[in-house]
């Protein structure tokens, strides 16, 4: 490749960062990474009323969480800027000055009333309504004229009247369409505002985009754009369009069911590094069976070649099977520090050995909003039914529990070195001397001191983290509803 390779992500403010749009950022960044270029973060924001307060932060928030680091951006600078459309009002005047200076686009000065009469004349026809060039023919010296003189105009892209408008894609291929379906659009609205046609063409050539990496929305309009971009004479930059993230095969992933966003998957307790691992995953193939990627890996193993032309499916269960895998392998310092907001929901983490309390907890979640309710335990012993000592299979019931609670409990008061090993040992002993399966002993210890047959890692690594006070404290509580 000769050129720098250039790419950019360039989200509407919408005050969320849909799945798809972070798979389109990822590509862009990983593309660009991969070829040792730059990754560019330009915000499009002259849809006003699409406005969202705090929109532009959460993009900046969501780009840092997600390590799409950006070489340029509106929060950091860079020689191409401004980085924010409301900002190059300016720019977009100047280019659509000369586009209709280069016969690309003609002032228009139809007003909405007579506009709306022809599409009204036209919808009752059955036709469908196109801008009928009106203004098409004005001298460009009238124009000028009734501009200075504070007429209200837009301005008009002017389809060429014969031929194809065209572009390739990197994954589509050559896709063309006949001119005459082409209407004149609207590039710069009567607000001074640009229009996203318009815009997006200017900027992208501006600031030396190379290749344009965007969701398959755009596909029909780009050929659009590069008859804009062959009217100025500009060298067409690269495209990769990409297919759709879908929930299933009808439906899109939708923001009411909490399934279409970055932050609503932050928010279910999925980590931020297994969400951008699966993304990634979504619609393009490594071409091997590696499914857990460093962003490092994922770069170098990016290749467009891999992109899929068909919409990628959602895979909720393969991304809670990512997130468990991470969950397990990440650093246990590094998880502690992020689960704590869960574990603090629960317990006061600085009252517990978090570490053993991870190593027991960690194969057993699926995010970190199982967290809260595995370790409930810890924190007080449920109000439990003596039943839950009956269990069949390790033929135990409640008068067998009073029995082993007992003797847990002279066995216990006993153990100086409350660590799970002393208190390993003690316990094997017990059963070893009361010829009673260890397993069965320590079912009901479990019970006894949680209040729960089921509770991250064994009996030991209860009373161990619950200590020894309050281990014994559970027994006694035990004891009497047995009694
Ligand atoms: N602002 C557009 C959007 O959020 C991006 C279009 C593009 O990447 O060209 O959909």
């Amino acid at each position: 490749m000769a050129k720098e390779v250039r790419t950019r992500f360039a989200p509407s403010p919408t005050g969320y960062l849909h799945v798809g749009g972070l798979r389109t950022a990822l590509y862009g960044w990983l593309f660009s990474r991969k070829h040792g270029g730059k990754f560019i973060l330009r915000i499009e924001d002259t849809d006003q009323q699409r406005f969202v307060d705090g929109a532009v932060d959460l993009i900046y928030r969501s780009m840092a969480e997600t390590g799409l680091t950006y070489d340029e951006g509106p929060d950091i600078g860079g020689n191409y800027g401004p980085y924010i459309q409301s900002e190059r009002r300016e720019i977009y005047k100047e280019y659509a000055d000369k586009l209709v200076e280069a016969g690309g686009a003609y002032y228009c000065f139809c007003d909405k009333d007579t506009l709306d009469a022809k599409r009204k004349i036209a919808e009752d026809k059955g036709e469908a309504y196109r801008y009928d060039r009106t203004c098409m023919n004005i001298p460009l010296e009238e124009a000028r004229k009734r501009i200075a003189a504070g007429e209200s105009y837009v301005v008009r892209q002017r389809i060429p009247d014969e031929g194809e408008a065209y572009f390739d894609d990197l994954i589509f291929g050559h896709i063309s369409v006949d001119v005459a379906e082409l209407e004149d659009g609207i590039l710069l609205k009567s607000d001074g505002l640009p229009t996203y046609n318009f815009a997006n063409v200017v900027d992208d050539h501006l600031m030396e985009i190379s290749h344009i990496i965007r969701g398959t929305e755009y596909l029909s309009s780009t050929p659009k754009y590069n008859l804009i971009y062959r009217a100025f004479g500009w060298d067409v930059p690269e495209y990769l369009h990409l297919p759709p993230v879908m929930k299933n095969e009808k439906q899109k992933l939708s923001k009411r069911h909490g399934d279409a966003s970055f932050e609503d998957f932050l928010q279910k307790g999925y980590l931020k590094e297994a969400i951008v691992n699966y993304i990634a995953l979504l619609g393009w193939s490594p071409g091997t069976n590696q499914e857990i990627f460093t962003m490092e890996e994922l770069y170098k193993a990016f290749d467009v070649s891999g992109i899929s032309r068909s919409p990628a499916i959602f895979d909720v269960q393969k991304l809670t099977w990512m997130n468990e895998e991470y969950i397990r392998n990440m650093d246990v310092d590094a998880f502690i520090e992020r689960a704590r907001p869960y574990f603090a929901e629960a317990i006061d983490p600085d009252q517990f050995d978090m570490h053993v309390l991870c190593a027991a907890l960690r194969p057993r979640i699926s995010t970190l909003c199982d967290i809260p309710e595995k370790i409930a335990f810890l924190a007080k012993m449920p109000d439990y039914d003596i039943e839950l000592f009956r269990h069949k299979k390790m033929k135990t019931d409640p008068v067998m529990a009073a029995d082993c609670l007992n003797a847990c409990k002279a066995v216990l008061e006993t153990v100086e070195d409350w660590r799970i090993d002393p208190i390993h040992d003690a316990l094997s002993a017990l059963a070893q001397e009361r010829g009673q399966k260890p397993g069965q002993l320590f079912y009901c210890l479990r019970i006894g001191i949680t209040g729960t047959a089921v509770t991250p890692g064994g009996a030991m690594e209860a009373a161990y983290l619950i200590g020894k006070e309050e281990t014994l404290r559970r027994l006694d509580e035990s004891l009497s509803k047995l009694a």
